[in-house]
């Protein structure tokens, strides 16, 4: 759902507003063939998804992206670990804070097996009010301390993690790939992802290309260390040495089909042939 302002709201009290787009796939291509000082001899998506493939990102740093941002604090404080962003944020020593606090939906329990991670969750009505009440008990010493004189910058300190921020974020596509594969992760707390799911469909509307090889050697794709790739060699060698005569142009056919070019089948080639 997208509201008149342009923004889509997240969670109760959330949003994320794009403000503005610079570039577009076509400047992260012509930024790619002054590189190499050439013109138009290669296919636009190949070369996006070249440049992708082969590290080659700073023609990704032509593109960028700007954003109006509403999220807890707790969700905020992940966020502002990626450096590599300009941002401004409302200044709770200048102005009040709106009585706004995350509250979950659901009661998700504490996971045995993952510390940073939470396991199935459960409905209990007395665990959500206890969490609005300790949010509503925490703003009204904000508001008594406010009353009787107190400084903003000092008031601001009995808030939760669960007050709402709001700041203006502006990234390089780059960057901004690098954050959504990080914050996509089914690692990541849910709630910075819920952000990071309305960004990336923003990213795939404005650089569908881009997104697309995001995907493809990004998002979707794994690094392999040396022992799973001698696993992975030794598995081939084995298969082909099933089929006399060798099983070859099969196999390449079956790259061909998913929708590798030729100089990829060829990288394969040379990274698991052995
Ligand atoms: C699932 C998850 C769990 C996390 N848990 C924790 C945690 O428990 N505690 C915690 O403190 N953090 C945690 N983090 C934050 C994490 O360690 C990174 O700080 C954060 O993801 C930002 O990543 P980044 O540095 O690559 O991004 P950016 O800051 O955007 O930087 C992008 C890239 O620029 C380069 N760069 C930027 N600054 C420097 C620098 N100063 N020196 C060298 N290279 C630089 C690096 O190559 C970096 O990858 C977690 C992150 C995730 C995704």
């Amino acid at each position: 759902m997208t509201t008149f302002d342009g923004s889509v709201p997240i969670h109760r009290h959330g949003y994320v507003k794009l403000l503005d787009i610079m570039g577009s796939d076509q400047d992260i291509v012509d930024a790619a063939r002054i590189s190499y000082d050439r013109q138009g001899d290669s296919k636009d998506r190949a070369l996006i998804r070249y440049l992708l493939r082969h590290k080659h990102t700073s023609p990704f740093e032509m593109a960028e992206m700007k954003f109006e941002l509403r999220m807890p604090i707790f969700v905020a404080r992940q966020w502002v670990r990626h450096r590599t962003a300009s941002m401004n944020e409302v200044s709770a020593r200048y102005t009040e804070l709106p009585d706004d606090m995350f509250v979950p939906e659901k009661v998700w329990l504490q996971s045995t097996d993952n510390k940073q991670g939470r396991a199935e969750s459960i409905d209990d009505e007395n665990i959500i009010g206890s969490i609005e009440m300790a949010n509503t008990k925490a703003y009204e010493w904000y508001g008594h301390l406010l009353s009787e004189g107190v400084s903003r910058e000092l008031a601001r300190g009995v808030l939760p993690l669960n007050i709402y921020t709001k700041f203006v974020w502006k990234m390089d596509l780059h960057n901004l790939m690098h954050f959504l594969n990080l914050r996509l992760d089914p690692h990541a707390q849910e709630e910075i992802r819920d952000y990071a799911t309305v960004i990336e469909k923003m990213v795939e509307e404005h650089f569908p290309l881009a997104h697309e090889a995001f995907v493809d050697y990004v998002r979707d794709a794994y690094t392999l260390s040396t022992m799973e790739v001698e696993f992975v060699r030794h598995v081939i060698k084995e298969y082909r040495k099933l089929f006399v005569p060798p099983i070859d142009d099969k196999l390449t056919e079956l790259l061909e089909g998913l929708e590798m070019g030729s100089r990829e089948i060829a990288a394969f080639k040379e990274k698991f042939y052995g």
